[in-house]
């Protein structure tokens, strides 16, 4: 008898401390997973495959974190500030070593709004990304910080309240040019400069003891790979692609910054890939005949995709993209 008792007490007691830790942000109501890698400190969180709405809450991405003797890194913050203090919470849920490094894949608003949470409610964490970064902020160069204005406008409206007036864009503490390595609790955390591939600054991170790899955005697994943007450059995506086959030791699980984490690291390279080369082959072809694009979109055999989540939203902008893209390198 004593011994339920004292079980009730501290579920009491436990689901106490969780609710009185006033969430700052908006609720986030929507299933919150993380899942581990079998036999290793590697957390991740699954976003859904659809485009960041009211309806998921603008948990579209997928995030991590890697728990080691002397602290945790992170990699992304997640779509909002309400989603990044969310995962601090599953951080502080399973371990009381302090967050030293957020390390950013790149800055796109549903990798980075999340950053607001860290820097209000974690001290000390060192804040990483490529350089870049600071170029979409509006550090360096005007127009890319009115692109990440008008997305902060656009996801006020779309996404509130989780994303509202009080959102802010937090930039890097430390930014780097093609290569950065840190060790922290005998992990060694190698971040790599990939693009410009599906935007400029696209990083990703790898843990070789761990044999993780954090792809961010430059691989999709399960879902389309988001190409409409103007600073995709898919001959660099490419060659980036083939450069992470070259990874020693071999990546043995990779989390990608959408879509579904994958033991089989070479699938899912080849389904990223393969489905750019597609595109790349099938309107090169469009632009050398004069074909329009219209015409073109038409012709192309797109059954392989076609049930792939996100089709609909992507397929067509995608492909568009890349005609222009083949436009300029053929003319
Ligand atoms: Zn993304």
């Amino acid at each position: 008898m004593k011994f339920i008792v004292v079980v009730f007490l501290s579920l009491g007691l436990s689901a106490c401390a969780i609710s009185q830790d006033e969430n700052p942000y908006a609720k986030v109501t929507i299933p919150f997973d993380i899942h581990k890698v079998d036999g290793k400190p590697v957390y991740y969180i699954i976003g859904s495959s659809a485009v960041p709405s009211a309806e998921n809450q603008g948990h579209t991405s997928n995030a991590g974190f890697v728990v080691t003797d002397e602290g945790v890194v992170v990699f992304d913050a997640l779509g909002t500030p309400a989603l990044g203090y969310r995962m601090i919470k599953e951080i502080r849920r399973r371990t009381n070593k302090p967050i030293k490094y957020v390390v950013v894949s790149h800055y796109h608003a549903d990798h980075i709004y999340g950053l607001q949470a860290f820097e209000e409610h974690v001290e000390d964490a060192t804040i990483i990304a490529q350089e870049e970064a600071l170029g979409y902020i509006g550090g360096n160069r005007a127009s890319q910080g009115e692109a990440a204005n008008r997305r902060l406008e656009q996801r006020r409206e779309a996404l509130f309240p989780w994303v509202d007036e009080n959102t802010y864009l937090v930039e890097p503490d430390t930014t780097f040019k093609e290569r950065y390595e840190f060790e922290l609790g005998g992990y060694h955390f190698e971040l790599l400069h990939m693009g410009p591939a599906h935007a400029p600054g696209d990083s990703t991170m790898y843990i070789p003891e761990l044999r993780a790899l954090f792809s961010g955005d430059v691989i999709y697994k399960g879902r389309l790979p988001f190409l409409d943007s103007p600073e995709t450059n898919t001959k660099q995506w490419l060659k980036d692609l083939k450069s992470l086959t070259q990874l020693q030791p071999r990546p043995e699980f990779i989390i990608p910054g959408h879509g579904v984490a994958e033991q089989d690291v070479e699938k899912a390279i080849r389904f990223t890939h393969d489905y750019i080369a597609y595109l790349r082959q099938q309107m090169g072809q469009a632009v050398a005949n004069f074909v329009d694009f219209e015409t073109a979109y038409e012709n192309t055999d797109w059954s392989r995709y076609e049930d792939v989540p996100t089709f609909d939203a992507s397929n067509k902008g995608n492909a568009y993209r890349i005609y222009l893209e083949m436009e300029h390198e053929q003319f």
